[in-house]
């Protein structure tokens, strides 16, 4: 196979690069040279094992995330380790879970390496919240289901609910919502989706650790989601879905399928429906 003429690597400059959901095989081929070639990898929490291992032999790991409830770095800090490497002449692989414009604060860690001079490359990655609900089954459109789609914090900067946000709005604006980092604050959202006339009986999942070996998913109702989610006992880092994306999993869990689940070729029951209609 002939890949395209790729971008060399140069020492002193940052690549700030997605690593995707989990699975290795979701990197990109720009993700992938940047693991072959990097002097430094500065990651995050998210990254999974496997694709640490793809680093080249030699290069110095460096952890950068939350670990064991203990706080992450404070990110001045961790901007600051990114442009001590560059200007050691190394290349500096920041690798980040997901997508790192997504969630993710990788804009203000670009900012801090132009505030220093510092030459970078941005690389894209899967974000859990398309990647990793495909992994279970669950499209973030599906043109019987949803023209839109809202991804959604489910806490900002200071851990709390955003306030910000306008809850009436996002509970109606979109047929479909996909919430990151939410199961802390899993009572406080469902109530102000359903004080803002989200209906409780639309459907809701819980997706944890998707798209690695560790990936479970619970399928319920918005009313039914906190107790649901916290009998099965769903940990961190997971994925929230609420609206009728969710019932597509009962047709397209396609991993569920390898391990021998039989998938329903109607999921969402429209042959009925238009039948009757
Ligand atoms: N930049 C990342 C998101 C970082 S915020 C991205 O684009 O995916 C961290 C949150 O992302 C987690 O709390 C969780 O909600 C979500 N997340 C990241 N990886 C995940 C995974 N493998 N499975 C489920 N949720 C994940």
């Amino acid at each position: 196979m002939q890949l395209p003429e790729l971008p060399s690597f140069e020492p002193g400059w940052v690549w700030l690069v997605g690593a995707g959901p989990g699975d290795p095989g979701l990197l990109t081929v720009l993700a992938v040279k940047a693991l072959a070639e990097a002097d430094a990898v500065v990651y995050d929490a998210l990254v999974d094992d496997r694709t640490l291992r793809l680093a080249r032999p030699g290069a110095v790991l460096e952890f950068a995330g939350k670990r064991g409830g203990k706080p992450s770095p404070r990110q001045p800090d961790i901007s600051q380790r990114l442009v001590r490497y560059a200007r050691d002449g190394k290349r500096v692989l920041r690798l980040k879970g997901g997508d790192p414009f997504v969630f993710g604060r990788g804009g203000e860690e670009a900012l801090a390496l132009v505030a220093a001079k510092v030459p970078f490359r941005i690389v894209p990655g899967i974000t859990a919240g398309i990647g990793g609900l495909a992994y279970a089954g669950i499209p973030a459109t599906h043109r019987d289901v949803n023209e839109a789609v809202t991804f959604i914090t489910g806490h900002n900067v200071s851990g709390e609910v955003p306030d910000g946000l306008d809850w009436p709005a996002l509970a109606r604006g979109a047929p479909v919502l996909v919430f990151y980092m939410a199961l802390k604050h899993l009572a406080q959202i469902r109530d102000r989706l359903i004080a803002g006339g989200r209906r409780p009986d639309d459907a809701a999942a819980v997706v944890s650790h998707a798209a690695t070996d560790r990936q479970r998913m619970i399928v319920t109702s918005l009313a039914r989601l906190v107790e649901d989610t916290a009998t099965a006992k769903m940990e961190p880092p997971a994925l929230v879905v609420i609206g009728p994306a969710v019932e597509l999993a009962a047709g397209l869990d396609w991993l569920g399928a390898i391990e021998g689940r039989t998938l329903d070729p109607d999921p969402l029951k429209l042959k009925g429906r238009r039948e009757a209609g």
